[in-house]
């Protein structure tokens, strides 16, 4: 059912083979494409003059009634023009006021003789801007896939160069650290040499410390960057680890630097499967940093380590009791070079490094703290 003046006028335009019957089936209105075949003077002229039914069937009777049964279906109609036939494809559509039949349709044309047959051309399918506009918006819709495709196998392709590059640079940055850790270390060495063999006066011993104290500082950066690249470069590792062997070992070097109370609990097997260097690298970084910021002057100072299994996970807090870190700095303490404080030397790059490798390990990490009160991170990594 049709009616309403906008959708009329649509349909109209976009079919410009339409023509319009009524009541008595007379042709009261034709598409000026259908004008050019059959002549103007169709309008006015009973149907069936020109039109007789092929399909939907043989029980269709020449009476709106009848017609109206077929109402939405597909219509193949037998048009007679100068002495010729052609065939009209397409649907009747009630107006509104059940008293004009409107057929929505065009030729079948099967061939470019069909063409030359009926005196059309292809502008005559397609008259009115509607449908022209429509056509461009397909079109526009056709490129817009095109070149989202095109896109898509630009990205793929930049993808894959930026891995490649990714992986240039971190072996790069791997080989120059490395080979800048060995002439800091011969310095190292022969500084350790000249204090041990000459008697040296007290201001040149404290100049010596302070470049032992520069050497020791850019070694362990260098030991970042080698452990962030490690962690880039190769996969996972997986063995059978006992925690609180590595545990043990990273407190018991670490007991050394300052008076700091060690407690280490399991509630669980300490046994667990996962990569030792990287366990052992975030590890060492956590329980590094809790005795690092710890609260100067404070006598009980302590690192509490706990150990528990969550379903299939192993979850390891470590809890201090140090400086804590402020709320507005909190967002940004996992980021790249991010520092809280510069009251204690440092690079920035140890939580980082641990939130990359505990990813690389399909796990999580959580860190809370409070300024002045205390610090705990929490880690998850199936194991
Ligand atoms: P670095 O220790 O080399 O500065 P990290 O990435 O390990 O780098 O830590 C980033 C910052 O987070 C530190 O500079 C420090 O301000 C803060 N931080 C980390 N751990 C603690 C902690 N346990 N207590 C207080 N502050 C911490």
């Amino acid at each position: 059912m049709i009616g309403d003046k906008e959708s009329d006028l649509y349909i109209r335009r976009l079919f410009p083979f339409h023509f319009l019957i009524n009541q008595e089936l007379i042709i009261t209105e034709a598409g000026i494409s259908l004008k050019k075949i059959l002549g103007d003077n169709c309008v006015g002229q009973p149907f069936t003059n020109y039109f007789t039914f092929v399909r939907p069937g043989l029980g269709i009777k020449y009476q709106m009634e009848s017609i109206r049964k077929y109402e939405n279906q597909i219509f193949i109609l037998s048009a007679n023009f100068k002495n010729s036939t052609f065939r009209m494809k397409g649907e009747f559509v009630f107006n509104e006021d059940n008293k004009t039949l409107l057929f929505c349709g065009s030729p079948w044309i099967t061939s470019e003789k069909d063409f030359e047959k009926l005196g059309l051309k292809i502008k005559d399918f397609a008259v009115h801007d509607s449908t022209i506009d429509m056509i461009q918006n397909l079109r526009v819709q056709q490129m817009a896939v095109e070149d989202s495709n095109h896109v898509n196998k630009m990205l793929l392709e930049k993808n894959e160069e930026l891995k490649k590059t990714n992986a240039e640079l971190d072996r790069f940055v791997y080989s120059v650290s490395h080979d800048l850790r060995s002439p800091l270390l011969s310095i190292h060495g022969i500084i350790d040499i000249i204090k041990q063999r000459e008697e040296l006066s007290e201001s040149t011993a404290a100049l010596l410390q302070m470049i032992i104290n520069s050497i020791n500082r850019l070694d362990n950066s260098i030991i970042e960057i080698l452990d962030y690249s490690r962690n880039a470069r190769f996969d996972v590792q997986y063995s059978e680890l006992d925690l609180a062997v590595l545990l043990n070992q990273i407190t018991e070097d670490l007991k050394h630097t300052a008076n700091i109370d060690f407690d280490i609990e399991f509630n669980t097997s300490p046994t667990i499967s996962s990569d030792k260097f990287r366990l052992a690298t975030i590890l060492k970084n956590i329980i590094g940093n809790a005795v690092k910021y710890r609260k100067s002057g404070n006598d009980n100072c302590f690192v509490k380590v706990t150990v528990s299994k969550q379903g299939s996970l192993m979850e390891i807090i470590i809890k201090d009791n140090g400086i804590g870190i402020s709320e507005r700095s909190l967002p940004k303490i996992f980021d790249m070079f991010y520092r809280a404080t510069s009251t204690v030397d440092g690079t920035g790059l140890g939580l980082y490094i641990c939130k990359e490798m505990v990813l690389k390990l399909g796990g999580t990490i959580l860190l809370e703290s409070e300024l002045n009160i205390g610090t705990t991170v929490t880690i998850k990594i199936p194991g």
